[in-house]
């Protein structure tokens, strides 16, 4: 049979007789259909088994500030279910042109982790948002029974108490850190007691000067000139922020939905124990291994890998 013949015959419309697969067909061939679908095309995207471990997720986002906004913008659009936000923070004017869901008259009259929770369902109608107004530190056990931790944190004594805090669970769960000079942006992808932790690259001293709150941020001139707040603009958050929540939802979909990540979809495949370097000079990109460190400050870091069985080199 030529193919041409072949393809007609294909073609060929063969009208349904039962009222319910006509409406089916008169739906799927319609435009409108797609549109009123909040998913449609996240679902495209992911796949419909991957979208509903997003959805069915819940994660901590720790810091609800520039990049804590971008985190919660990108994960509640994707569909994650559940975020429970963590800051002590009120809203000041100086946040309003880095964070979407801030605005003027926020300024001291609310908290930012009330001001996100308020607002994410304007974009997120279908995600959870618990808002916790506390420092982690201070947070109640219940925030690190989540199925990820994001950093979006400016300081390292909270990096490291969040760090702590995970590790001292039964069971740890991965983490996404983000970090920023003036021209770059980081991303680390940790799974604590498995790969490196958050603390794994710290030094003893460097330890000691975090614990005593007398760190001088010395990696980056630029933060050292500017002395005492950080500088900072929407475009490098928005970056770390996207990067944090690609990174994120490969972990989300990896989850085996017990204690492992091996349910890989070829393309989502979740990078633990990596940094990703992001330089806006010359939009060069490093992907580099955090070797997990057997003298890590955090004495559970070591012992973890021990039980696992997990060598540091
Ligand atoms: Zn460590």
């Amino acid at each position: 049979m030529p193919d041409g013949e072949s393809t007609q015959k294909k073609s060929t419309h063969q009208p349904d007789n039962s009222s319910h697969n006509s409406i089916k067909e008169k739906e799927l061939l319609s435009v409108g259909f797609f549109e009123e679908d909040i998913e449609d095309r996240t679902r495209r995207y992911f796949g419909k088994a991957n979208l509903e471990k997003i959805k069915n997720s819940t994660i901590l986002c720790v810091g609800a500030g520039a990049v804590g906004n971008e985190i919660c913008k990108n994960l509640g659009m994707l569909g994650v279910g559940h975020i429970k936000l963590v800051d002590f923070d009120i809203v000041n004017k100086s946040n309003i042109n880095r964070c979407i869901f801030f605005r003027p008259g926020d300024h001291k009259n609310i908290s930012k982790v009330n001001a996100v929770a308020e607002r994410l369902p304007e974009i997120a109608p279908n995600t959870k948002v618990t808002p916790y107004e506390v420092r982690i530190e201070e947070a109640p056990q219940e925030v690190y029974q989540v199925d990820l931790i994001i950093m979006a944190l400016d300081n390292d004594y909270a990096r490291y108490m969040l760090n702590y805090g995970n590790l001292m669970q039964e069971k740890t769960v991965p983490m996404i850190n983000g970090a920023m000079g003036k021209s770059f942006i980081e991303a680390q992808i940790y799974h604590p007691g498995i790969t490196a932790c958050a603390v794994c690259l710290w030094s003893e001293d460097y330890y000691q000067a975090i614990m005593n709150h007398q760190v001088v941020l010395s990696c980056d001139e630029f933060f050292v000139e500017t002395l005492p707040k950080f500088p900072m603009i929407s475009t490098l958050t928005s970056i770390v922020g996207g990067i944090m929540s690609v990174e994120a939802t490969k972990v989300l979909v990896s989850s085996d939905g017990k204690d492992g990540y091996s349910d890989i979809t070829k393309g989502q495949e979740p990078n633990f124990g990596k940094m990703i370097r992001y330089d806006l000079r010359d939009h060069e990109m490093i992907f580099a291994d955090i070797m997990p460190n057997p003298k890590c400050v955090d004495v559970s870091c070591r012992a973890r890998r021990k039980a696992n069985k997990i060598s540091d080199r």
